[in-house]
């Protein structure tokens, strides 16, 4: 079993922030940092073109009235908020930001390839984005995990989520000694080195991965990128949550191996759980199954389509010492299945159901909306009265009130009335930065049909 390497972890109760903060001298040069490298000397006062050939005149002038959305200190500018691109910057470049009358607004990673064209990095005319502005963003995530004392009940954890910790495009798990970091905007792929140098001197992990082989990429105009960055990766990683153990295929799993923002919602449904026929769509490495199990349930039906996922779900199952004459496993789509159960008049007490996105985008929403409609109608027809649906969708591009709407108007066509007991999100690993509402991608309802 991969343990924790608790003298190593950065947010362990016996290492404070400052522990960190001194183990990364502020200040110190990167090797990698040769962007930046005629900076060396420059009072933090003085503003500085920071990186790359991006050249001294360098910067993105913004349309008139464009401005506003920075001045709330949302970290995105769209290509349409653009009225010109002076210099000849490359994708990566640290640029500042202007309105139209010239006045700074922001350092921001410029990327002509993206509709997202430039994401801040900084409000701070002031701030070099430097090697050490990424010591310090990375120290305040670090320590704000150590500070909620969020390792309290697992060793897995979010370490940065990406734009609401001041890192646009960088998040980085853990897995007891293991960092899976994954890439997402070409600002974070130009640091990415300095970024895996810091996260080595602070966490001291036995390895540190790469898993920037998501879709979005592509929609950065970044190749996909799969391998081990720092160290050597265990055989078995493994991640033990409220007591639970979970094997987690950092190299081929999804996301970067597990969904650790469920964490709080698996903990919930395991204490509901109790005597109950439970289904769990969508169960992936079966998470919600497991705790369900623990929590005493009567039977669960675990369905995904993925058989890599449900042959792993099946070793936490014997792992965890659990009864398996309660599991039922189904390698299927939950579209169709849900249609047979229904067709076969089957009952449960308990559903859960925890898609994959469907709508990356707002652009999605729409044929989204269908797809909610249908598995929430389905499963609402399939709860005995009583019974209990959690209902989750972690798409950026349908918004918590869109979300609700649809569970409603499923609900009526199903015929049933139901009521919200619980609102849901991820787990606090997960910090929603209240200027960047897209940061709040999952949201669930835990409804009560009468
Ligand atoms: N609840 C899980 C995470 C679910 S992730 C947990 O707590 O760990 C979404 C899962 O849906 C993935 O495992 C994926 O394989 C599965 N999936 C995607 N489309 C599917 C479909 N049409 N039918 C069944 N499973 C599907």
């Amino acid at each position: 079993m991969t343990r924790q390497k608790s003298s190593s972890t950065p947010h362990r109760p016996s290492q404070g922030n400052r522990d960190f903060r001194n183990r990364i001298q502020r200040g110190g040069q990167s090797p990698g940092d040769k962007n930046n490298s005629d900076q060396k000397n420059t009072p933090r006062g003085a503003p500085q073109i920071p990186t790359g050939s991006a050249t001294a005149q360098s910067g993105i002038l913004l349309k008139a009235g464009r401005e506003k959305s920075l001045l709330r200190r949302h970290p995105w500018i769209f290509s349409g908020a653009i009225e010109r691109v002076d210099g000849a910057p490359d994708s990566g470049d640290t640029l500042p930001v202007r309105d139209a009358a010239g006045n700074f607004l922001a350092w921001a990673a410029y990327n002509p390839d993206s509709q997202i064209s430039a994401r801040v990095w900084s409000f701070s005319e002031t701030e070099n984005v430097d090697a050490e502005f990424f010591r310090g963003r990375i120290a305040d995530a670090l320590a704000a995990r150590h500070e909620l004392n969020l390792a309290r009940n697992s060793n897995g954890m979010r370490l940065i989520h990406a734009e609401s910790d001041g890192l646009p495009g960088l998040i980085v798990d853990q897995y007891g000694d293991v960092l899976v970091m994954q890439i997402g905007s070409a600002g974070a792929e130009r640091w990415r080195d300095i970024c895996a140098d810091m996260l080595q001197e602070c966490c001291k992990p036995a390895c540190i991965y790469e898993r920037s082989d998501s879709d979005s990429r592509a929609l950065e105009g970044l190749e996909p990128r799969n391998g081990v960055l720092r160290g050597t990766l265990p055989d078995n990683v493994e991640v033990v949550e409220n007591g639970l153990r979970f094997r987690v295929d950092v190299a081929a799993g999804q996301k970067t191996g597990f969904y650790l923002d469920q964490r709080d919602n698996r903990a919930l449904t395991g204490t509901l759980a109790h005597d109950k026929d439970v289904l769990n769509c969508f169960c992936y490495t079966g998470g919600f199954s497991l705790y369900a199990l623990r929590g005493a349930a009567k039977s669960v039906l675990s369905i995904d389509a993925s058989g890599e996922a449900l042959r792993i779900a099946a070793a936490n199952l014997a792992n965890n010492g659990l009864d398996s004459s309660r599991a039922e496993w189904l390698e299927a789509d939950v579209f169709q299945a849900l249609r047979t159960l229904r067709d076969q008049n089957r009952k449960f007490d308990l559903i859960i159901l925890d898609p994959p996105k469907f709508a990356p985008t707002a652009a999605f929403a729409e044929k989204a909306a269908r797809g909610y409609k249908d598995i929430n109608l389905l499963a609402f027809k399939l709860l005995r009265p009583g019974g209990l649906l959690f209902t989750y969708s972690c798409s950026g591009g349908i918004s918590e009130d869109l979300f609700q709407k649809i569970v409603a108007g499923a609900a009526l066509d199903a015929g049933v009335d139901a009521q919200i007991v619980h609102y849901l999100h991820a787990s606090a690993d997960h910090p929603v930065l209240l200027s960047f509402p897209e940061g709040a991608y999952l949201k669930g309802l835990a409804l009560r049909v009468a």
